[in-house]
């Protein structure tokens, strides 16, 4: 990023991928200035320390005044009350994005602040961690990761072509859907996976039987994988499963279709079917890997291991 691709950007919500997009601005981009909006002093204390933004404010009209790029990055139950907020305060021109997980939601909930000349871009970076607040982000978070952007029927091609552009300089790859197959594909890889995490994790939590700490102590057997997913933001699931519901309830009943058919073949001892279909989902599993989406090295090996951080 030679010459900034936008001079003035605002981030309102400073989280895990707020401050992630602040950070490789900050590194790429040093021109640019970068204003960042969230509702506590704590969380702004932290952007002053991280020396992350130009400039912090609790008034997203304020933060926006002026900025080419606005980001809205804060969980999807605070859209509509931030879109009332910054519509009168947006400069004419102004690219509006958010890297919110469920996407018909988010324009229902911004749209209401575009007028004419003000571009909404909806977008959904698909990398993230369990670790919440600005302390958690890191600029390699979006590299070789899926930017997936939403635009509404009717968007200005040159609006969609630099943000396209922009989260390229980030690293990231990018693909243009409709929001409502955004909700669809993001509902059985994401949505759908972290329901599951949720309520395994739940179910260990009050079995009888085996103890708590057996459940701890034996998790490496395929349980700890679960806790990581399990652990993200209450908040920001919450949100997914209130806005992306329908699309939700759908692959949930397509899967306690499959769950019923591998608990009848475990009933019957149908071992057939049982190795069939591990067969078929180890191939998806290699899949991935050969597409560069995870690493096939164990957990430790990973670069981000350490620090507790993993892509999701
Ligand atoms: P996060 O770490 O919890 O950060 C949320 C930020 O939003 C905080 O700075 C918070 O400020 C701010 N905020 C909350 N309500 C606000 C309001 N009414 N006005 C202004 N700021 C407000 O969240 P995150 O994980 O970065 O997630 C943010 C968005 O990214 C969500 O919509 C989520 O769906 C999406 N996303 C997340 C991931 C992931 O893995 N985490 C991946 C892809 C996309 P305070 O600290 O002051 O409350």
């Amino acid at each position: 990023m030679a010459e900034p691709l936008f001079e003035r950007v605002a981030i309102i919500g400073i989280g895990l991928i707020g401050s992630s997009l602040a950070r490789v601005i900050r590194r790429d981009s040093p021109k640019t200035h970068i204003v960042a909006c969230a509702r506590r002093a704590e969380t702004l204390d932290t952007v002053h320390r991280l020396k992350i933004a130009d400039e912090t404010t609790d008034d997203p009209a304020a933060a926006v005044a002026g900025a080419d790029l606005v980001v809205i990055a804060t969980p999807l139950s605070a859209y509509a009350e931030i879109a009332a907020k910054i519509a009168p305060a947006l400069k004419d021109g102004a690219i509006v994005t958010d890297v919110g997980s469920v996407k018909e939601a988010a324009i229902r909930d911004l749209m209401p602040a575009i007028r004419d000349g003000v571009h909404l871009v909806p977008g959904h970076p698909v990398a993230g961690t369990e670790h919440s607040g600005p302390d958690s982000g890191f600029a390699e978070l979006f590299i070789n990761r899926w930017c997936i952007l939403t635009p509404p029927e009717g968007t200005e091609a040159s609006a969609v072509e630099k943000l396209r552009a922009f989260w390229a300089a980030l690293g990231a790859k990018v693909e243009i859907m409709t929001a409502d197959h955004h909700d669809m594909v993001l509902a059985i890889t994401s949505h759908l996976p972290h329901l599951i995490a949720y309520t395994i994790v739940g179910t260990a939590d009050e079995l009888e039987g085996v103890t708590q700490s057996e459940v701890l102590k034996f998790s490496a057997g395929g349980f700890r994988d679960f806790t990581r997913i399990a652990a993200s933001d209450p908040i920001m699931w919450r949100d997914v499963f209130l806005t992306n519901k329908d699309a939700v309830l759908e692959m949930l009943g397509t899967f306690n279709e499959d769950l019923s058919k591998l608990t009848r073949a475990i009933r019957r001892g149908d071992g057939e079917a049982l190795f069939e279909h591990f067969t078929r989902t180890r191939a998806i599993r290699r899949g991935i890997v050969e597409i560069g989406q995870d690493s096939a090295a164990p957990d430790f090996g990973r670069p981000h291991a350490q620090l507790g951080k993993k892509a999701e």
